[in-house]
């Protein structure tokens, strides 16, 4: 008897979007080995995490084989980087092998990086650095232990074979899992094509997809425009409210199911600045911290157009509704922020507008002039509302007579809430993470592993896959970076 298929692919992409992808094989790997293994998003998905890492799934993982039944394809798409419309972007160095339905019933892509070139690489060599891959696993594991939505590693595999970047470094190939690989930029690229059908059916795969009660709207495109607006609003809020930097919002790196994509040049932030960026090829800090929510904004903009493109006599009345619906995200983001920003203070009963929302900007302003931790300084609040403002201290050192004169307003704002000093703190503890992917732990954990050498790698996955929960002998993983590296460090 054959064993039972690794996977049973259902690939509605490649039957609804013919016109939108190239059918395209992996290169393959010359000596693959298992790197990393996401057995619990593997359980998710109803694979077997033992066949994935015995050799046959290996092959897969590492592009050497195709698993039965897939009709694995490079997508297209188009996307403004940086401001500027690039008209043919395209999964360069990915491909997608296929979809699957997950033990809850939902579609998830299985995609592959840096499978080999495309006939979208254009001048890229179609691979990926181990350092790279491995830092996508990390900080997107990171991402959805904080509960925020984003596409997963599944697994990580070395090729055996050496990619030439600014010195020569081991090769991998990254396996992740998305919600699907619908991009702003896919849409772009669509409207562009010349051909209204295509964008037709790209609307309707989408709106299936991500969000079906569209469908049931008299503009389905206004009502998707609408539903991405609100799912990015709450997306990029989530991002600020842990200090994350994702580092190259151009719009073929925005999805449409509202899941973070293409973990590239991002970064936790230390010290707190929202002129923070870390991209050394972000040169004018376009998508530096505080810009993002500007810059999901425009990237709507961006959607609407090429939402209405195909409408033509219809998109006349469409125009003023689209305008609504981008001019309402700055109020739609603010809504998210400020509930956050009340989980984030233990003031989850205040009421918008209460006096919550000032506290958070203040304590954030206190964070900026004194260049405190932004991970730490949340994170010292669940001591402080027990009583102890010693981590409180450490994390506003410089001044911490001024953190104290905020605190008596927050305490001031929790007593009015009447909540109990135990319960605030365990409800602090629950959303202000101990545990982040700081940058000099990630840099210190991919050198390690290009060196050959996964043990901090893994631990790293540990703390920042339970962020909330301190534990014993992981001290150092809780500490602001130390202030050597502060000042300097680039992710890309
Ligand atoms: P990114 O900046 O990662 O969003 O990628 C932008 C575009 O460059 C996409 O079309 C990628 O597929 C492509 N790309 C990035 N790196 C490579 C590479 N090494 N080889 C081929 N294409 C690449
Ligand atoms: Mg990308
Ligand atoms: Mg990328």
């Amino acid at each position: 008897v054959a064993p039972p298929p690794l996977f049973t692919f259902d690939d509605s992409y490649a039957r609804d979007l013919e016109g939108l992808y190239v059918p395209w094989q992996p290169a393959g790997s010359p000596a693959p080995r298992l790197l990393a293994l996401n057995t619990a998003l593997a359980a998710e998905l109803g694979l077997d995490a033992g066949a994935l890492a015995a050799p046959e799934g290996v092959a897969v993982l590492a592009g050497n084989a195709v698993p039965a039944g897939a009709t694995p394809l490079a997508q297209a798409y188009a996307g403004h980087q940086f401001g500027g419309y690039s008209p043919r972007l395209g999964d360069g160095r990915a491909l997608l092998l296929g979809e699957v339905h997950d033990v809850h019933g939902r579609r998830r892509d299985l995609h592959v990086k840096g499978s080999g070139r495309t006939p979208f690489a254009r001048g890229g060599d179609g691979k990926a650095a181990v350092g790279p891959m491995l830092r996508e696993y990390v900080v997107g594991e990171a991402m959805h232990a904080l509960g925020i939505p984003t596409t997963r590693a599944l697994a990580v595999v070395a090729t055996g074979e050496g990619v030439r970047r600014e010195t020569r470094l081991p090769g991998a190939m990254l396996t992740r899992v998305a919600a699907s690989h619908l991009r702003v930029g896919t849409f772009e690229y669509a409207a562009r094509s010349g051909d209204p059908g295509l964008s037709q059916r790209l609307l309707a795969h989408a709106i299936a997809r991500h969000h079906p009660e569209a469908a049931e709207a008299e503009v389905p495109a206004l009502a998707l425009l609408e539903r991405v607006a609100e799912a990015q609003a709450a997306l990029v809020a989530r991002w600020m409210l842990v200090g994350f930097i994702h580092g190259v919002m151009n719009t073929d790196n925005m999805t449409i199911s509202g899941e973070t994509i293409d973990y590239g040049p991002c970064a936790f932030m230390d010290a707190f600045d929202p002129r923070t960026v870390f991209s050394s090829i972000d040169h004018a800090g376009r998508y530096a911290y505080g810009n993002q929510p500007q810059i999901a904004h425009w990237n709507l903009a961006r959607l609407a157009e090429a939402l209405l493109a195909p409408l033509s006599g219809e998109a006349e009345d469409a125009i003023p509704a689209a305008n609504e619906i981008l001019q309402a995200f700055p109020a739609r983001f603010d809504a998210h922020w400020r509930t956050g920003m009340r989980a984030k203070l233990g003031l989850a009963g205040e009421p918008d507008g209460g006096v919550a929302d000032g506290l958070g900007d203040d304590l954030l302003a206190l964070a900026q002039d004194q260049r405190a931790d932004m991970t730490s300084a949340f994170r010292a609040l669940s001591a402080a509302a027990r009583g102890d403002d010693a981590p409180a201290h450490a994390a506003f050192a410089p001044e911490p007579g001024a953190f104290d004169a905020w605190a008596s307003r927050w305490r001031a704002a929790l007593a009015a809430q009447g909540a109990d000093a135990v319960a605030t703190a365990r409800a602090l503890d629950a959303v202000n993470p101990v545990y982040v992917p700081r940058n000099h732990l990630v840099e210190e954990a991919l050198a390690a592993a290009t060196a050959g050498d996964l043990a901090p790698f893994e631990t790293l996955v540990d703390a920042v896959t339970r962020p909330f929960e301190e534990r014993e002998g992981l001290g150092r993983y809780a500490e602001p970076a130390p202030a050597a590296f502060a000042g300097a460090f680039r992710t890309f």
